[in-house]
């Protein structure tokens, strides 16, 4: 079972062409969707969850058009926006045992099972007597992929869900994501922040300006980097010319001056020697050369 997007664009009203002959396979398993601000995420994402029609395309989930069978997509689709608040007057476990009301849970001590169980499976078993308007960032975040959950989803969809968390929090909310994505559920994570994108996507794309500038696996994306990343050392007079040159990474002083992680096709004037890709290497490569941002003459 996969989701299978074709052709997909989107032209808002003021004529910004926000997602441009999109084509894009998702299959089970953890889904990252990397791009900058702007690149048409947050469009794809609403459309995904049928809250916005595409100007044209067409949309697969598990078997169902998104256009003509919107009820049985809605169905299978759990949603966590961007901007995800809670009602002020509701406890933890009260926010989310009427979540689980509105998708059906009638009976009572099923709910309440429902809900315990939840509950401990995002970490939040101990403060369910909290108020969800006091929760930290972080575990609002954990509160709102288990309203998500608790409809029994096949697919989830989180948009940009580790913004404004500390680094604990962020690994522990992509830990959980992996988990729920382990219970044969969909996770499509969209994100502008790199280390969001773990080993635990098997597959990702990288959307930019509307399009799919790649779709693979993130070792695909590491592999294309190979070679394209530089240890290079520099007087400290000369850190200046070389930012001008090159995308810098990282800057740690050295003895006589600089040493620098850069990306280029290959280097001319300068010591040195190449440095194997992570991840974001591979980002800054694919945004600075392949999209043609960054010229190296
Ligand atoms: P991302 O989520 O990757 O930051 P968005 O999908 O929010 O990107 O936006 C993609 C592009 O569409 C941006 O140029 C944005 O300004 C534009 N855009 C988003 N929403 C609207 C809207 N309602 N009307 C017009 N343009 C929009």
């Amino acid at each position: 079972m996969s989701i299978t997007v074709e052709h997909l664009n989107k032209i808002y009203p003021n004529g910004r062409h926000a997602l441009k002959d999109v084509n894009l396979v998702i299959p089970s398993g953890m889904f990252g969707l990397l791009g900058p601000n702007g690149a048409g995420k947050s469009t794809l994402m609403r459309i995904l969850v049928a809250q916005m029609e595409p100007t044209s395309g067409k949309i697969d989930i598990y078997g169902h058009d998104i256009m003509r069978e919107r009820k049985a997509v809605r169905r299978v689709l759990g949603y966590l926006p961007q901007d995800f608040r809670f009602f002020a007057k509701y406890k933890t476990y009260e926010y989310l045992d009427y979540a689980a009301r509105l998708s059906g849970f009638t009976r009572a001590r099923q709910r309440r099972e429902a809900v315990d169980a939840m509950l401990e499976e995002v970490g939040l078993f101990d403060v369910r007597e909290r108020y969800a308007s006091k929760l930290s960032g972080g575990m609002k975040r954990r509160l709102g992929i288990a309203q998500a959950l608790i409809h029994n989803p096949k697919v989830i969809i989180v948009d940009e869900p580790t913004t404004g968390l500390d680094p604990e929090e962020r690994i522990r909310f992509r830990n959980l994501l992996s988990k729920v994505s382990e219970h044969d559920v969909t996770v499509i994570l969209s994100t502008h922040i790199v280390g969001d994108i773990s080993s635990t996507c098997n597959r990702m794309a990288l959307l930019n300006q509307g399009e799919v500038a790649f779709y693979g696996s993130p070792e695909e994306m590491l592999r294309q980097a190979e070679g394209k990343v530089w240890r290079v050392w520099v007087p400290h007079d000369e850190l200046q010319e070389i930012s001008n040159r090159y995308p810098v990474i990282t800057t740690i002083p050295s003895a006589n001056g600089w040493e620098l992680q850069i990306v280029a096709e290959h280097v001319e004037d300068y010591d040195a020697e190449p440095y194997a890709p992570n991840l974001e290497h591979a980002y800054v490569y694919f945004m600075e050369y392949k999209l043609n941002q960054w010229s190296n003459d």
